[in-house]
């Protein structure tokens, strides 16, 4: 039971199609657009020994598509950028940068991500960290890494990799827990 397997997800519906803009250094911001994303997920780990799988598709899909869904058709925000300020008032939203007022969204447009940019990068790691916790929660010891990989237009994507934490009951190197590298196969725009 050494042999590591992964299995894959990246199914049609595992889309979303949602409008974002990104700060670069200085003061560069990029004007309003949008992407028709795709995420994949990728789950490392070894065999169940009665299943025989690594994982039931079907989990990875319950977890990942309710968080696609959720951002789907919406604006994307970051809500940890240094340079952007987001002020709610009533049921609008303004998104200031650098102190100046830019864009006024209708709230319920708008997706608030616990991110610095909205990055393919930062998108990654936001679906890794939150199907890592839901994964890692669910007690899957014999899973050892989860890659995200969110491609922002075909041939262009970025990936986030998480190492996962077995339960307390299993003997594990624990300098080894954790987020790990992030690796990604080109830039955003
Ligand atoms: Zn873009």
């Amino acid at each position: 039971m050494n042999a590591n397997f992964q299995v894959t997800v990246s199914k049609d519906y595992l889309s979303f199609s949602s409008a974002h803009f990104i700060t670069f250094r200085g003061h560069k911001c990029e004007s309003l657009h949008g992407h028709n994303y795709r995420v994949g997920v990728t789950v490392t780990g070894q065999v169940d020994p009665e299943c025989q799988f690594v994982v039931d598709f079907a989990v990875l899909k319950e977890i990942l598509r309710p968080m696609v869904d959720a951002i789907d058709h919406k604006v994307l925000l970051p809500t940890a950028s240094p340079k952007l300020t987001l002020e709610e008032s009533g049921d609008q939203l303004t998104v200031i940068y650098l102190g100046a007022p830019r864009y006024q969204f209708p709230r319920s447009d708008c997706a608030l991500l616990p991110v610095t940019n909205t990055t393919a990068e930062m998108l990654a790691e936001y679906f890794a960290t939150t199907m890592q916790a839901e994964i890692e929660g669910r007690g899957f010891d014999h899973l050892t890494e989860l890659e995200i990989e969110v491609e922002e237009s075909p041939g262009q994507a970025a990936s986030y990799r998480a190492v996962l934490s077995p339960s307390v009951n299993v003997t594990l190197d624990t300098t080894t827990a954790g987020r790990t590298a992030i690796s990604s196969t080109s830039t955003t725009g």
